[in-house]
This record gives C-alpha cells, structure tokens and sequence, in this order.
C-alpha cells in the first residue's frame, strides 16, 4: 500500500457527523517525526503524552486522558503501521486493547518497510500526505498551528503539494456571499477594512467545518476577522441558540490584562436581516459539541 492511496483510504471511525481526528493526529505526528529526525520506531509510552496534547488541542479536551491507545493500536488496519510488542503478558482480544497494556509490553510502532522506503525515496510523498490529511480532517484556519504542533511546519513544499491533493468542491462564491450578508463587518467585533475595493483581514468562516459536511451556504457561515474566525476554529469561543458568544473556560488572558472575558453571553453584532441567512441550529450545535472546547466559561 503506497502512502498516499493509504491516506485516501483512511478508515475513520463514523458517528454522522462527529469529528474523530485522532488517526489523522497520529499519521501527522509520526511523518513529522520520520521527515525531521529519520525516527521510524514510535514507542508508545514515550508519545502518548505528546499525542494526548495533540488531541486536545486540535479536537476536544478531556477531562481524564484520550484513549490515545485507538489511533496507535488501530492504525494497523490500514495496512502502512505496524505494532511490535513483547510477548510477556497474554495477547488480548484486539478490538479492547489499553494503554497500560500497550506500556506494559514496551509496544513500538513503524510505518510499514514499504513506506518507509517511499518516505525515504522520496520525502515529498510525505509532506503531500500530511496535506492531504489536513485537508480532509482540519479547517484551514488551523492548518499551520498543526503543522507548527506536530513540527512539519514547512512553507515551500507544503503550498506545491496543496496542487496535488484533491480537495472537497466549494461554492467560489461562498467567501462573498458571506461577507456580503454580514455587510463586510467581523460578527464579532466589527473589524471591516478596504485595501482599495478589496476586502482585506475579513474572512469567511463555516460554523460546520466543509470537513463534516457543512455547506457553503449563507447559513452555515459568519464574516469573521482573521483573529476571530482562528478562535472560532480553536474552539476558543461558539454561538448558543439566541446567537450569543459563549467562551471556553480554557481560554484566558495570562496578563489579565485584556477585556476578552468581557465578550462572554454578548450577542454577535450584526445578525443578517434575511432571516434565511441566520446561522443554523444544526450547525451551530455541530460546532458546539464537535469543536468548543467545553464547558464554557463561568463568571
Ligand atoms: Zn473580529
């Protein structure tokens, strides 16, 4: 199985529409690892803290820890990972596989020789992969603080492969129609710049990421300024259902110095006077259990 078909057909676990980014987490952390360092054996007691911090910053927090143990151990089926273990305590059933028992047997995992050699070869199949993962796993607002995360960060290359990686079809007209219905104002501050006749710093957010099946319509987005459409796709900050900001009880200010806080339960500025345009309940609730990083934030 060659890398890129590998990533293409990626068996990811499917609840309609909730996000399980976590064999995406792990694939981008290990072809980091391979790329900068020539790392080809994972021992999963010395990543599974670096993969927990992983998943909570680029999925939900937890309260206890992830199972990072699924990503690990599963990532077998897709035939391009292996897990080697000792053979000191008794093979357990596959499908319930624990990371205490993953520690215990010193488990390490490796890309298959196949890709391994294909990294090596050629180590720009794996910066396409990492796009490709990217692409179909992550809004775009988080694609570099993933790349910086995970250590891929790599400008050059990583801007000739987004060419290669087929990317899911958009409405042209989405950013547009957007900003328009939202009269080229940040729904949340009020940010809105000209640079000549072009809109400059104003972006066109989807509350339910095109990832998961949200649609480019009016109603599944929000002209947000580029500080505010990061936020909103960190999961830093969601709408509830009378359009008001609710903040993540993770965020804070470690100066304590700026009014952040003060955001909290304020109702967007300016909601669309087509009532068709309103952002959605499905999509807002999407966004709130799929991407806010609960609970939110007690004053
Ligand atoms: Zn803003």
């Amino acid at each position: 199985m060659k890398l890129l078909d590998a990533v293409d057909s990626l068996k990811i676990w499917r609840r309609g529409d909730q996000r399980a980014p976590h064999k995406p987490l792990l694939l981008l952390y290990a072809l980091a690892k391979e790329l900068k360092y020539s790392e080809t054996k994972f021992e999963f007691s010395k990543i599974e803290d670096d993969l927990n911090e992983l998943l909570n910053e680029f999925w939900k927090p937890r309260n206890d820890r992830h199972s990072v143990e699924n990503p690990f151990w599963r990532l077998q089926t897709d035939k391009i990972w292996r897990v080697d273990y000792d053979w000191k305590l008794e093979k357990k059933n596959p499908d319930n596989i624990s990371a205490s028992w993953l520690r215990k047997q010193n488990a390490v995992g490796t890309f298959s020789p196949e890709i391994s050699q294909e990294i090596k070869d050629n180590p720009d199949v794996a910066r396409q992969a990492a796009q490709k993962l990217l692409d179909a796993h992550f809004s775009e607002s988080l694609h570099q603080s993933i790349l910086e995360s995970t250590g891929l960060f790599y400008t050059g290359t990583f801007s000739n492969s987004k060419k290669s990686s087929k990317k899911a079809r958009r409405d042209p007209k989405f950013r547009e129609n957007v900003l328009h219905t939202y009269s080229y104002r940040c729904a949340i501050c009020g940010f809105s710049l000209h640079m000549k006749t072009m809109p400059v710093g104003l972006e066109a957010a989807h509350i339910k990421w095109h990832q998961s099946g949200g649609p480019d319509t009016e109603d599944n987005g929000l002209a947000l300024c580029a500080t505010h459409h990061r936020l909103f796709d960190s999961g830093v900050m969601t709408l509830s259902q009378d359009y008001r900001i609710i903040l993540s009880k993770w965020a804070y200010d470690p100066r304590d110095e700026s009014n952040f806080i003060d955001m909290h339960q304020k109702r967007i500025l300016k909601l669309p006077r087509n009532k068709r345009h309103l952002p959605k309940m499905d999509y807002i609730n999407w966004h709130r259990k799929e991407v806010f990083k609960e609970p939110e934030i007690y004053l």
